[in-house]
């Protein structure tokens, strides 16, 4: 599988730092390989990295990155989640498996730049909702689930359990 990667565009750190971390984790439980913000907040970087530090994996994060130099730097297809774009279902068989992905997601309006930049801009049904809710139904979609339960060998192992709660500590 290819890597994905997130840019998160019109990150406020006061309003957004709830959603923007929502994004952050929403998008690594679902397989993505990291996240840039397009502003700077050093307290996100903090929390996001935190988690990984217990759950592990390498899921990286960058605060304060342009997405203009972000595309530039990314060799692989951009893919815009928008309600205004095509639709998922006919989007996804399109776009290729061999190349990574960069999914730019926003917070309020969205410079048509951006539209004009990506490779593909999808909806994920069109109606307005939210971009945790749209990244997380791309990415279920676009790894077919198969994100869901991978090993990521953190301190920390949740164990799927019918009732109660089962966490396992790994020796370091
Ligand atoms: N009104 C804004 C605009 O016109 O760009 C959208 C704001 S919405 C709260 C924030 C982000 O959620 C969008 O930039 C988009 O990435 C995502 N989003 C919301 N609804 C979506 C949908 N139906 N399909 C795909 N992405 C969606």
């Amino acid at each position: 599988m290819s890597d994905i990667w997130i840019m998160r565009i019109g990150h406020r750190p006061e309003r957004d730092k709830r959603v923007t971390t929502h994004v952050a984790l929403s998008s690594r439980a679902l397989g993505a390989r990291g996240i840039y913000v397009d502003t700077l907040d050093e307290k996100l970087e903090e929390n996001v990295r935190s988690v990984v530090d217990r759950f592990g994996g390498d899921y990286q994060i960058k605060t304060g990155v342009r997405w203009q130099s972000a595309v530039r730097n990314f060799s692989g297809k951009v893919v815009h989640l928008t309600m205004y774009g095509e639709r998922v279902d006919e989007a996804l068989p399109k776009i290729p498996r061999d190349e990574d992905i960069m999914i730019i997601v926003g917070a309020e309006k969205v410079p048509r730049e951006v539209y004009e930049r990506a490779d593909f801009n999808v909806s994920v049904g069109n109606q307005p909702h939210s971009e945790i809710a749209a990244l997380a139904i791309f990415l279920d979609r676009f790894t077919e689930g198969k994100a869901l339960y991978s090993e990521r060998h953190g301190k920390l192992t949740v164990v799927p359990n019918e009732r109660g709660k089962t966490v396992v500590e790994n020796p370091e």
